[in-house]
């Protein structure tokens, strides 16, 4: 049965795209760059949060040369919000590539496309295969969890031999004359009826033949490894005021926010409970504080202290609080800080984090 199955599982998950397909913007025209976009834009985000950022940069860069020739602070500014930054630069670093390489045209082929930075096996199968109707399956977690579930594949699926068994079921079923549908297909049966929570197996046409439902494994499918451990970091932020005039800088550690602007940070072994001026001026003359941050003492005076902000990246939670300084005339900052206008951060592209504070104190909160 299962042989017959895999013959028309194709037929069955294309038609069923057919009659329930979202209508998003790139799938109304076949244009390679509208979907490297919008694949890039969509990783880790859902289609809601990432469709004005696909607005924005379709307006802002209409062509891929114009998007090689914006300056990475504007794209990083276009960027804010979305998260996973390198994404943004990769993206810029690409369309150089293609400009410099390809005459500004995207290259047609899946090696080509899966050379430039940023695309994986996954992005350049997806967007080979819709683009230019190539052969290549596209696996994401939505393809795990519904090959996972329907024919049984229990290994963790991010596990070498959990790849290995999906891989072989998809060269049985995968639809070669279709290839673009058939990989969209899957994904957006896996993002809107067999999801990974509450999936609607009462209506599914593969009611008949999926092996979790038979087997009572819905929620037990697919299995993954555990991921690493989330790591806890804890960051005070100075922000050193002159008259009308703050200082940031481009962030150049290579962990998290690469080029993302932002203020001075020192980085403390554990959380500040009921910091007071004391405890930051301890913080700020002694050994936590880098070097090229100690200030003079009495060069300063503490305007404020604000609460404690919690913010959630992949495998890391960060706990953070911002101390507003006013430096007197004798501060010199570092030679990569500018000093831009205390109101003025439209031109600068800050974390979420740093952007929710400068938020809130835009507010008097
Ligand atoms: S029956 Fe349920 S678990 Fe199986 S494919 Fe359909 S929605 Fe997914």
């Amino acid at each position: 049965m299962f042989a017959f199955f895999n013959m028309i599982f194709s037929t069955k998950i294309v038609n069923w795209y057919y009659k329930n397909k979202r209508e998003l913007p790139w799938r109304q025209e076949v244009n390679p760059y509208h979907i490297w976009l919008s694949e890039v834009i969509l990783q880790q985000t859902r289609v809601s949060q990432g469709l004005p950022y696909y607005f924005r940069f379709i307006k802002n860069y209409p062509t891929i040369s114009d998007l090689a020739q914006a300056d990475e602070k504007k794209i990083l500014k276009d960027w804010q919000g979305l998260g996973y930054y390198s994404r943004a630069r990769n993206l810029h670093s690409a369309a150089k590539t293609i400009v410099k390489k390809h005459k500004g045209i995207f290259p047609k082929t899946f090696q080509e496309i899966l050379e430039l930075e940023g695309i994986g096996p996954y992005t350049a199968a997806a967007i080979s295969s819709v683009a230019f109707n190539l052969p290549h399956p596209a696996v994401d977690g939505n393809v795990q969890r519904v090959i996972s579930r329907i024919f049984g594949i229990e290994s963790p699926v991010n596990s070498t031999i959990g790849k290995k068994e999906i891989e072989s079921v998809l060269e049985e079923i995968f639809d070669k004359k279709r290839p673009g549908d058939f990989n969209q297909a899957i994904m957006e049966f896996g993002a809107l009826h067999c999801k990974p929570q509450q999936p609607h197996c009462p209506t599914c046409p593969f009611a008949g033949e999926c092996f979790a439902l038979k087997h009572k494994k819905v929620n037990i499918l697919p299995v993954k490894e555990k991921k690493a451990k989330v790591k806890t970091r804890y960051f005070l932020y100075i922000v050193p005021q002159q008259g009308k005039k703050e200082f940031v800088a481009q962030r150049t550690e290579k962990d998290i926010w690469k080029n993302l602007f932002e203020f001075p940070l020192i980085e403390l072994d554990e959380s500040l409970l009921m910091p007071d001026e004391k405890m930051i001026k301890e913080i700020l003359q002694g050994k936590k504080c880098p070097p090229a941050w100690k200030i003079k003492k009495g060069s300063y005076k503490i305007k404020h202290i604000s609460s404690e902000y919690k913010h959630v990246l992949t495998h890391r939670i960060i706990y953070a609080r911002f101390v507003g300084l006013e430096m007197d005339q004798s501060f010199r900052p570092g030679k990569n800080w500018i000093a831009k206008p205390i109101h003025d951060h439209e031109q600068f592209a800050f974390p979420v984090l740093i952007q929710n504070y400068i938020d809130d104190r835009e507010k008097g909160k």
